[in-house]
Order: structure tokens, then sequence, then C-alpha cells
């Protein structure tokens, strides 16, 4: 983990980050069926790098790595290495990059690359930070730990235990040497209201910098596609509550673009709460 980023972490001003990559790459016409978002870091580095430019024109500081997913193809060993090289390509030290990982392939990162820290995202119970001890020895201990919730009636739980936020929230206060920041991301049924929600939950229980990466909803099939429903305008409208709850790190999850993360730009710009490099 780089001191620059834990010094902008701890600054109490809002780091924008970047919206989803997987979404993006399907739209380029990745099949989920038959590959991994990670195998278009050798097959379609083009692409990978395409998205990652969109996201630091429309104003995003801190860029996820393509490597939430393991690899399904044939260049897997080389694939981690190489979703760092494409963006570390694109950013000088005014900005960040995060080693980004899904719950199912915390392993891979436990090698040194030139990363600012490490995001475990989505993580659907607390279960998974069990698994974490091997990364005591990492270079990217601490990591940034994110939970995924579902609504059900008026109530979020995780997924996989039924953790609720406060439980979430209790586990990292209490182990907080072992995590840099807590967070939200993704998440079935969740809007921004429920993300905020989440994050007022969190903030009642520990004052970690606290990441929010919200969704743009739950998506709806028309025809053979998949469209997210809410825009930029509709979230960037709730941006101020979300910082107000206390998120610094904010992102966007599956099916935000660079035009959500420039719309988001946009609010935290209008603000004056934005970190600075
Ligand atoms: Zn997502």
């Amino acid at each position: 983990m780089s001191k620059r980023f834990l010094d902008a972490l701890h600054s109490g001003r809002v780091i924008l980050m970047d919206g989803a990559m997987g979404t993006e790459l399907i739209r380029r016409g990745l099949d989920t069926e038959t590959e991994s978002s990670a195998d278009w870091n050798t097959c379609r580095p083009e692409d990978v790098r395409d998205v990652h430019r969109l996201y630091l024109e429309a104003g995003a500081h801190c860029l996820l790595t393509n490597t939430f997913l393991p690899p399904l193809g044939p260049d897997r060993p080389n694939t981690v290495d190489r979703a760092v090289e494409l963006v570390s390509k694109l950013t000088d030290e005014q900005y960040f990059v995060m080693l980004d990982s899904g719950p199912t392939q915390l392993r891979v990162h436990e090698r040194s690359m030139a990363v600012d820290a490490m995001l475990l995202e989505t993580l659907d119970a607390l279960s998974w930070l069990r698994l974490l001890s091997w990364t005591v020895n990492s270079p990217f201990f601490p990591p940034v730990v994110s939970f995924s919730y579902r609504l059900v009636g008026r109530g979020l739980y995780c997924g996989g235990d039924e953790s609720t936020p406060e439980t979430v929230a209790e586990f990292v206060h209490r182990n907080r040497s072992c995590f840099l920041a807590l967070g939200v991301n993704c998440g079935r049924d969740m809007d921004m209201d429920a993300v905020i929600d989440v994050v007022r939950r969190y903030r009642k229980v520990t004052d970690l910098p606290i990441l929010a990466r919200p969704n743009a909803g739950t998506p709806i099939q028309i025809g053979d596609r998949w469209v997210y429903p809410h825009s930029p305008k509709s979230m960037a409208a709730k941006l101020p509550a979300l910082i107000e709850a206390g998120a610094t790190l904010i992102g966007g999850c599956c099916g935000t673009t660079p035009a959500h993360i420039a719309a988001f730009r946009e609010v935290i710009d209008k603000m004056g709460v934005g970190w600075k490099p």
C-alpha cells in the first residue's frame, strides 16, 4: 500500500473512482458464457485500455485493475500483471491504482506489483474475511474490503450469512488494523438510497474511511439485452447524500459508465469536496 494513498484516504476529501469494467466490456462484445472479463487483458487489451482511458477522461482519480474475476482463458498466469500494466501505462503520480479482486480469487493477488492498494469487493458474507489471514505478509495488506447486500423487505442483508451492515462494520472495526477502509458495492435490488443507508449505518459503528460503489440498479431484460435503469443524472442527484453519509472513496459498480462518473465529478466539484493531487 502506498503512503500517498493512505494520506489521501485520511484527508477526508472525496476520491472519485472509476465505474464498471465488466458491463462496459459486455457492451463491446465480451461473451460471459465462454470468457471472463480478465481474459480481455490479454486478448483484447485495447478495449480494456480504452475503458480505463474513458474513466480518466470522465474525471476519475482512482482506477481498478480489470481483475475482478479469475481468467478462464489460456493466458491465465499473465493476466494480472497485464491488467496492472494496462492501467499503469495510462496513469501517472496524480492517480491511484487499486488491484481489484472478487471473492473467488483472493490468492491471485499475493504477488507484488506497482499498485497503491488492494480492493476485495462484492464480498457476500462476513466469513470471507476469515480467509484474509494469508494476506498479512502481502504488500497490499491491509486491503479495502467491500460488501454486497440485498434488500429483503425493508432489511439489508449480506447474501451468504445474513450479516447486516452493523455486524459487518462491528467486525471490521474490531479488527481495524487489518483493514484500510470498509465499503459497500453492487448488490441485489440496491439503489442509491439503499447504499446511502448502508454508509450511514457503517458510520454509526466505525470511523474508518468508507468506500461506496453503487450499481446502476438491477438490470431489466429488454429483448436480448440487459439494461441498467439508473441514469447518470438520477444517481448524481443522490451523490450529495452519499457524501454527507460519510463515503469518501466513491465510484460505480455494474451498469455504471463513464457518463455516470462524469456526472459524479460535476457534483463533487460543485460541492468543493474532491481530493486534489
Ligand atoms: Zn457490480
